[in-house]
């Protein structure tokens, strides 16, 4: 089950056992039984409890100073993890399955009209979503630093 409460302005939903549960006000609290009810109704998954959001707490320092080592821009929007490219829009978000994240590509080039689109890579870590993208990119970041 997904809680959340009728009476909020963020429509935030929330996995069981998140914190912020506790304080949604009893006659307030309801349920979805689907993420993806939760998404229809418009709702967003909570950073804090979502697959994504769980992983960040504990690594989005590191990334950060990994992605800024590389050159890589770094930054959270709600529950995913976007990494930009001089090449690539990478989004690091929660798998249709909901349990594991899934890692989006999508050209740089092609403004905010590109699509994202879905890559064949599976990670258990963020860091290693971030060292893949470093190193899927890594030859053109290498002639964008020497340029
Ligand atoms: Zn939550």
């Amino acid at each position: 089950m997904y809680y959340y409460s009728v009476n909020s302005n963020d429509k935030m939903f929330h996995s069981e056992g998140c914190g912020h549960i506790k304080t949604i006000k009893s006659e307030n609290l309801r349920a979805f039984d689907s993420v993806d009810r939760a998404h229809r109704a418009q709702y967003k998954y909570c950073p804090c409890c979502s697959p994504v959001g769980k992983r960040l707490k504990k690594e989005l320092e590191d990334v950060k100073a990994f992605c800024k080592k590389k050159g890589l821009v770094c930054f959270t929007y709600e529950d995913n993890l976007h990494i930009y490219t001089n090449r690539n829009h990478w989004q690091v978000v929660t798998a249709e399955d909901r349990e594991h994240m899934d890692l989006h590509k999508r050209s740089a080039l092609g403004g905010n009209d590109a699509v994202y689109s879905r890559q064949n890579f599976r990670a258990d870590t963020i860091m290693e979503y971030a060292e893949h993208i470093a190193e899927a990119d890594k030859f053109r970041l290498e002639d964008y630093i020497v340029a």
